[in-house]
């Protein structure tokens, strides 16, 4: 079977090297195996997001030579369908109310997940009807979770397991403003979608076993997995959408596409040296195995 890749990105600025690094990876991945890749914008945060972005990013990625098959519905347009598979949950009994406040939430002295997730301890899951009644607000609703071991064997990261009940504990899946969290969204998406193979930066490799909770309890069959290396700037810092001078609004004056994707791919351990090369010319040469696992330092070759 061709695999089917994706691109997910968030329509809120200009793509970074970090953005483009995994969307080159995950073209790369698919591309060289002949297969199809899905672009979907994520536009859950419409205070965040716009067309005008949304547009921006189709051009770089076009520029890059990173094409794909289809775009799919962009997710702001979505809450009738993710409001199907809210249902879903509802009628296992799985979903319950939550009227923690963001503060009550900090103050727990518990770990939390790299993605500054705080691990639930349970507080709202057996109230009484009149305790909810008492709260006399609207809560957000999250999904209960099982005690059991969840395993991605990531095609980067190799073997990456996490138990949800003690390491993330229930978690939302709708917030209090009606709005369908990033979880949720994402896994109907790419289910629904027939994705295969999900390839993305490792700040998202502990998301996966929350994906693959939820595709089991829609019917989905778990995608392969992939989770790329960061790109750090040179202080160690993560690339953000604030590091203007490294987007590719300025990296474009400045370079041509080959010789980007060139650099990328050399820093990454891809190809020798950091050559022109087009994303076409390296798909024949990609593989899994050369690609570097650890966090990526930039250095003067790209900027
Ligand atoms: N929309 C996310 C981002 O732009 C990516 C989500 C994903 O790949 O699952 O960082």
């Amino acid at each position: 079977m061709k695999p089917v890749g994706r691109f997910a990105p968030t329509p809120s600025g200009r793509m970074h090297l970090g953005n483009v690094f995994a969307a080159l990876i995950a073209w790369l991945s698919v591309r060289s195996r002949d297969g199809s890749l899905v672009l979907r914008m994520e536009d859950l945060d419409t205070q965040r997001t716009s067309d005008e972005f949304a547009q921006v990013l189709r051009e770089d990625l076009l520029w890059l030579g990173l094409d794909w098959d289809v775009e799919t519905q962009p997710q702001s347009q979505r809450s009738h369908i993710y409001e199907t598979y809210f249902d879903v949950l509802k009628e296992k009994e799985l979903l319950y109310p939550c009227y923690c406040t963001r503060s009550q939430l900090h103050s727990v002295n518990a770990p939390h997940l790299s993605d500054g997730t705080y691990v639930y301890p349970g507080t709202c899951r057996s109230l009484t009807s009149e305790q909810r009644a008492a709260f006399n607000r609207l809560p957000s609703w999250r999904v209960k979770v099982p005690d059991k071991l969840w395993t991605v064997e990531d095609l980067c990261q190799g073997t990456y397991t996490e138990d949800l009940a003690t390491d993330c504990g229930d978690f939302v899946v709708r917030r209090a403003d009606g709005v369908f969290v990033y979880q949720l969204a994402v896994t109907v998406d790419d289910g629904e979608a027939g994705v295969t193979e999900v390839v993305r930066g490792t700040d998202l490799l502990s998301s996966s076993p929350r994906q693959m909770y939820l595709q089991e309890l829609f019917g989905f069959p778990h995608p392969a997995y992939g989770h790329v290396p960061l790109l750090l700037a040179p202080d160690g810092r993560r690339l953000s959408k604030r590091d203007k001078d490294l987007d590719l609004g300025v990296l474009r004056q400045r370079l041509a596409a080959e010789k980007l994707i060139g650099s990328l791919a050399c820093t990454a351990g891809l190809i020798e040296k950091p050559e022109k090369i087009s994303a076409r010319e390296l798909a024949t040469v990609f593989s899994w195995d050369k690609l570097k696992k650890d966090n990526i330092y930039l250095d003067n070759q790209i900027l």
